[in-house]
């Protein structure tokens, strides 16, 4: 047994230093970004913010509406190929700049992304998501994938270690999903104790990939916009959201009405609701590691996006950045042990 004394950081833990800066309103602040991937020759352009493949967040509707924004979903693997094909006949045009594919590593979901793609070969990326990314079989899938889909942009994970990215890097993955146990329906860290904070997740994961010239996602954990700003200032490329964009009309899960107030259900695609709904209920050689909660109901994601957005911005010009890519050069983390003044939080 070992004992690591490194302190590790979550978002709670830090706060941006301001900086003195130029800019003279966040309307100046540009959060586009260009990547070029390790292992294809595709370019991306956008806004590198994304929806989770969770089947309550990952929607073709959100799909259509984060992309008007520029930004990205990781549709959920439980699609049909009949209503890909139905979705993708009436989407606008491009919407395959802004989507992902997503599988497990089953035979099934093999099968199902292959024939995804081999009927719509005008799809550009794959979102290959397990809980535990630490896996010789997971690795072997990868490798597999990169083999089928030589022209694909691959992301894959989770992880949470510098040594599990390189090698899924080198394995064939052009960007590594990065989080363990951080999400807020995510259980993991209850039922096993197996985890990382995540700033820290991101700070490591990001070096070890920009090395070789890969990308991150932070997956998980981001509860205010803050937290999203936190996540590409501590290096991640690209940041993936569950619990921010769920209670939308663009979200999925049922709406219920309690006195007279609206919720929408919101579940961890580990939990026993998913679990019943698509595998026909809890293995029982395991534990769910999911919750399923009630979030009040809140309209349009578009006000949300809004003020993510808005938030991002903002942190950029209190460090002086014009481009979201340069916010993760200007940031200095202070740590602290308090963040906002909760008197009037209900
Ligand atoms: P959030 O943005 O809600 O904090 O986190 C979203 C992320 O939580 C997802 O992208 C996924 O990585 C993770 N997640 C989703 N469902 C589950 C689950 O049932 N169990 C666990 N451990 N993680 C989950």
């Amino acid at each position: 047994m070992r004992v690591e004394y490194d302190i590790k950081l979550g978002f709670k833990d830090v706060m941006f230093r301001p900086k003195r800066s130029t800019l003279k309103s966040r309307s100046q602040v540009s959060l586009q970004r260009t990547f070029k991937f390790m292992h294809t020759s595709i370019e991306w352009t956008g806004v590198p913010i994304m929806a989770a493949n969770m089947d309550t967040v990952g929607t073709f509707e959100m799909a259509i509406k984060l992309a008007e924004k520029d930004m990205f979903t990781a549709i959920h693997k439980h699609y049909s190929l009949d209503e890909w094909n139905a979705f993708l006949s009436n989407a606008p045009e491009g919407i395959e700049n802004n989507i992902a594919v997503s599988t497990g590593t089953g035979e099934n979901d093999l099968d199902k992304v292959k024939a995804i793609i081999n009927t719509n070969t005008h799809l550009k990326f794959i979102c290959i998501d397990v809980a535990n990314g630490y896996s010789e079989h997971f690795v072997a899938f990868v490798k597999k994938a990169r083999e089928l889909f030589p022209d694909k942009v691959i992301m894959a994970g989770n992880v949470v270690t510098g040594e599990m990215v390189e090698e899924l890097l080198l394995a064939g993955a052009d960007i590594i999903k990065v989080g363990i146990g951080p999400g807020s329906v995510c259980t993991t860290r209850v039922k096993t104790g197996v985890g990382y904070p995540q700033l820290s997740a991101i700070v490591e994961c990001a070096d070890a990939a920009h090395g070789l010239g890969g990308q991150i996602i932070s997956d998980g954990g981001c509860a205010i916009p803050g937290d999203v700003a936190k996540a590409f200032g501590a290096g991640a490329d690209f940041v993936m959201l569950g619990g921010m964009l769920a209670g939308h009309d663009e979200s999925g899960g049922q709406v219920v009405e309690k006195d007279g107030k609206k919720y929408k259900q919101f579940y961890g695609m580990s939990s026993a609701t998913a679990m019943d709904k698509h595998a026909g209920g809890v293995a029982n050689y395991r534990a769910s590691e999911g919750k399923t909660v009630q979030v009040e109901y809140r309209g349009p994601v578009e006000s949300t996006v809004q003020d993510i957005l808005g938030g991002v911005r903002s942190t950029c010009t209190y460090v002086g950045a014009s481009q979201l890519k340069e916010l993760t050069k200007r940031t200095t983390f202070i740590r602290v042990a308090e963040q906002e003044n909760r008197v009037y939080t209900k």
